[in-house]
């Protein structure tokens, strides 16, 4: 079968690998759609810390398939926590000792682990178009970065960072009770605000902000926008060593709450699941572009002004 694979920073080449085969527990999935998203950008100029294990790797982690087996359209996240470890039973997943990521999405085939298939592998309702359920995993990373910013009803929301995860977390945001302002972005994209339950603005003073373009001038941005008394979550992951400037007199007497956020629990993906099937946002505008597996390399390199996501079909 045909898949994408990593051998390095910019070099992601379409090669012939032999066609996997299911074992217990694992599931076979023929890909219908993936797509990309910031992560594969990032991993694509640098590599991954956490997400890429030896390369060659199979790359690509959002997607829609059928279940080989079955018929089934299914949809899996890109990993799923052991449920023993200390932090799996403390009840912070995302910290599993043992979570390991699923990549190979960019390939005409996928085979499920058997620890993600029993958590984390989904039917997908009949009506969702299969472009829009791939989506599941980052929206359920956007609402575990909600609930960990701790949205109260009314609460004025700024999100640093108008692409695809921005206006989701606006979504998230929205839907938990709070007003999502975003900040910065191209104008293109500020203009989708509306659609997001959000509206376009300058965040200063926001109860809660949240970090959505992983950069060090948005991670500064962050800190800067939050009230006395207010919450900034950093949602969009750097690099190890990354350093973070904090006024200590505005952290000690402003008494400010910093916290991180990461990927997301099974509640979150079946959360995720439900909520792209409701239809309460346009979620398929999120998508912009549509490519073949030997278009993804150039893609990555030069991506177009206007990409949010682009459907990957193989
Ligand atoms: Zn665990």
């Amino acid at each position: 079968m045909r898949a994408l694979r990593f051998h390095g920073p910019g070099d992601l080449r379409l090669e012939d690998v032999p066609r996997p085969q299911a074992g217990p527990g694992e599931v076979l999935v023929q890909v219908e759609v993936a797509l990309t998203d910031g992560t594969d950008l990032k991993t694509f100029r640098r590599g991954h810390p956490r997400l890429l294990d030896a390369l060659p790797s199979p790359f690509g982690h959002e997607l829609c398939g059928v279940d080989v087996a079955t018929g089934r359209r299914v949809v899996a996240a890109n990993s799923a926590p052991c449920g023993a470890c200390p932090p799996c039973v403390r009840g912070q997943e995302t910290l599993c000792e043992s979570l390991r990521f699923l990549n190979g999405a960019y390939a005409e085939l996928m085979l499920v682990p058997a620890a993600i298939a029993r958590v984390n592998l989904h039917r997908v309702p009949d009506r969702l178009p299969a472009h829009v359920a791939a989506m599941v995993e980052p929206l359920a990373c956007c609402l575990h970065g909600v609930e960990a910013a701790g949205v109260e009803p009314g609460d004025a929301v700024a999100i640093v960072g108008a692409g695809p995860i921005g206006l989701m977390l606006c979504a998230c945001v929205a839907d938990a009770g709070g007003v999502p302002v975003v900040v910065g972005g191209r104008p293109e994209r500020r203009e989708l605000a509306p659609s997001f339950g959000a509206r376009a603005g300058d965040g200063e003073g926001a109860d809660i902000v949240i970090e959505a373009a992983g950069t060090e001038e948005s991670w500064a941005d962050a800190l800067a926008l939050v009230r006395p008394g207010g919450t900034a979550v950093f949602f969009g992951g750097r690099e190890r060593g990354a350093a973070l400037a904090v006024d200590a007199y505005r952290l000690h007497y402003e008494e400010l709450t910093l916290r991180g956020a990461f990927h997301h629990a099974p509640r979150h993906v079946r959360a995720a699941l439900a909520f792209l099937a409701s239809g309460a946002y346009p979620w398929e505008r999120l998508v912009t572009h549509r490519v073949r597996l030997e278009d993804v390399p150039g893609l990555l390199a030069d991506p177009p002004r206007d990409l949010l996501k682009a459907a990957v079909v193989p």
